[in-house]
């Protein structure tokens, strides 16, 4: 077993299931070993978490509150730092155990490579599987510092995985000029969502999209982005149109939260997300 159990503080905040009963199960996948510029993610699950008393667990966006859910906390998986394939194998299995249970993972990073393990063990289930991405960077870089396994390649190597118009991305504004061109035909960037029926979707979110005057705790903070209640509204209606089979919260670094308000943002995102995801359905 490599979930752990939690005692009641350590939870995010409404998610207070046993395992067994739950519906969604919270991980944290703290590994930051990639980043390449402002190192610190692997504390964003931690501070999520103990900040988010400072939230209410209902939602008057969408009339639902958490406690009406069954969402179990698992805390942070121990991860073994400075091995990279290590790291990502664990969080696979952790992912794979939760979705042979028949249950919703949703992880909290880390840095975005930690997404790549996730939708690994979601493909493994789900071969029909697709992604929808909210990030400001395109993520398709083929390599990055001699690195294939980077959160700067997360996306090229998912679609290897997943082939080609698979993946859709939201909020992008930087990236090489070779990334976009490359991903024509393979990656959809910033375009309308195609009818995706009932097709199974991961969500994975990187808080760098969000513009860095409201959010500046991310490794690599990159200006022209969204308002938090932009990203609430994509999170609604994918979350409740879509038939998500995992999702991920990347990227928050608390090192550079420096009055702590990114922390409460990230976890109303966290809220906002858990609330949207249709239950029992389709699954
Ligand atoms: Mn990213
Ligand atoms: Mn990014």
């Amino acid at each position: 077993m490599i979930l752990n159990k939690q005692t009641m503080t350590d939870r995010f905040i409404g998610c207070d299931s046993d395992y067994n009963s739950a519906d969604i199960v919270l991980l944290g996948a703290g590994f930051d070993g990639t980043t390449s510029y402002r190192p610190g993610a692997r504390f964003g699950g931690k501070m999520i978490r103990a900040e988010s008393y400072g939230l209410e667990t209902y939602s008057p966006y969408l009339d639902r509150d958490l406690t009406d859910i069954k969402v179990f906390d698992s805390g942070e998986l121990e991860l073994p730092f400075g091995n990279t394939q290590g790291v990502l194998g664990l969080i696979r299995s952790a992912i794979k155990q939760i979705l042979g249970d028949d249950k919703i993972p949703v992880m909290l990073g880390g840095e975005h490579l930690v997404t790549l393990s996730a939708v690994e063990a979601c493909f493994a289930k789900y071969p029909d599987l697709r992604i929808i991405h909210f990030d400001a960077h395109t993520d398709l870089r083929e390599e990055y510092l001699g690195e294939k396994l980077s959160h700067a390649c997360v996306m090229r190597r998912c679609r290897e995985l997943l082939g080609d118009n698979r993946i859709y991305s939201f909020g992008i504004r930087s990236g090489t000029r070779e990334e976009f061109k490359w991903a024509e035909g393979k990656v959809s960037i910033n375009k309308d969502l195609d009818d995706l029926g009932n097709f199974p979707v991961y969500m994975t979110v990187d808080t760098d999209v969000l513009d860095p005057s409201e959010f500046p705790a991310t490794g690599t903070p990159e200006a022209g982005g969204w308002r938090f209640n932009y990203l609430r509204g994509m999170i609604k209606e994918f979350g409740e149109s879509l038939n998500i089979v995992g999702a991920d919260l990347v990227e928050y670094s608390p090192p550079y939260d420096t009055n702590g308000v990114c922390a409460a943002t990230a976890g109303k995102v966290l809220r906002e997300l858990l609330l949207s995801i249709r239950i029992g359905e389709n699954k």
